[in-house]
């Protein structure tokens, strides 16, 4: 071997590491936080203009995630969402769909595919709380909340059962009040029990597939779907929760974020519930 050759052949060598390096960065590389990311990969998050949705898309994207943003009307909330993502040198788009709405629905997973190449992970967030006594209650507000919280659910629990990628995951949104049903609150709490029943089947139809399917039962989260209710929603709950305080967003995207990492891979068909110890 001549010494020009040889000197090609150990300048070759000592490229190599840095380009497999490159490669490997490209496909997974580690946050600050020390956890992998997930370059590469999309989610949609419904409801996402605000509350515990907003920080679950903040989230996914801070791990790597390209995220669809979902709302109902929040149309500038939902774009500062997005802002924000990509300002932090994150992907997203912003999608307005009633998920009660079938066709909008399966538009926004078109849209996803269209923008990211395909979707990896679907939470399904978008949710309303409509409370009262049964002798209360009144129709269109029963039927506003299923609408929402069971067809919405099912709309988009049906939609992701065919796009997710093999891999992927699939995450609602039930709730802790399905553990204390306190009054006036049956009809929202039945919808939140809906659910749990809905992962459970869900996660045994994709077997096979590599993609789990779980839920995520918060307690009193701060947001607006309590605040709209008055003070009187939030009263007394830092005192009743052992960790004392009230939950935050950030809290339950944490979870979320937690089941979507790869070390969550064998939880799968449950309902999660995060609460502070509160149930
Ligand atoms: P918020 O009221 O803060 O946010 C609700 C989100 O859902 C908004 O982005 C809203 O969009 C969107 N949304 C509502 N209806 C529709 C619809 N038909 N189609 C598309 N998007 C819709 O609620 P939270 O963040 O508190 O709740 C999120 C989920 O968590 C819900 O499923 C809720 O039941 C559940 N949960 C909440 C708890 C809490 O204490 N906060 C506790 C347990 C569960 P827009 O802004 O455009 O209206």
């Amino acid at each position: 071997m001549t010494d020009s050759s040889r000197r090609s052949i150990l300048a070759a060598a000592a490229v190599l590491p840095a380009a497999l390096a490159g490669l490997a960065a490209a496909q997974t590389t580690t946050g600050s936080t020390g956890a992998r990311r997930a370059t590469g990969r999309t989610a949609v998050v419904t409801g996402s203009s605000r509350g515990i949705g907003a920080a679950t898309a903040r989230r996914l994207a801070r791990d790597g995630y390209a995220v669809t943003v979902n709302y109902l009307t929040s149309r500038a909330l939902a774009e500062q969402v997005a802002r924000d993502i990509e300002a932090a040198g994150g992907k997203a788009i912003v999608v307005q769909a009633d998920v009660a709405d079938p066709a909008r629905v399966a538009a926004m997973f078109d849209a996803t595919e269209r923008a990211f190449g395909g979707v990896d992970v679907v939470v399904n967030n978008a949710g309303i709380m409509n409370v009262g006594p049964f002798a209360a209650m009144t129709d269109a507000a029963f039927d506003r909340m299923m609408a929402t919280n069971i067809k919405g659910s099912f709309n988009v629990l049906r939609e992701a059962a065919k796009r997710t990628r093999d891999g992927g995951r699939i995450i609602s949104l039930s709730s802790s009040i399905i553990r204390q049903v306190p009054p006036a609150a049956g009809a929202y709490a039945a919808t939140k029990a809906a659910q749990e029943l809905f992962t459970k089947a869900l996660a045994r139809e994709l077997a096979g597939r590599n993609i789990s399917v779980n839920a995520v039962a918060p307690g009193a989260v701060d947001t607006q779907l309590l605040r709209q209710h008055g003070e009187a929603a939030l009263h007394g709950i830092p005192e009743q929760t052992p960790l004392g305080r009230l939950g935050q967003p950030e809290d339950i995207a944490g979870v979320i974020a937690g089941l979507c990492s790869g070390e969550s891979a064998w939880i799968n068909g449950q309902n999660i519930f995060a609460n502070g110890g509160m149930s």
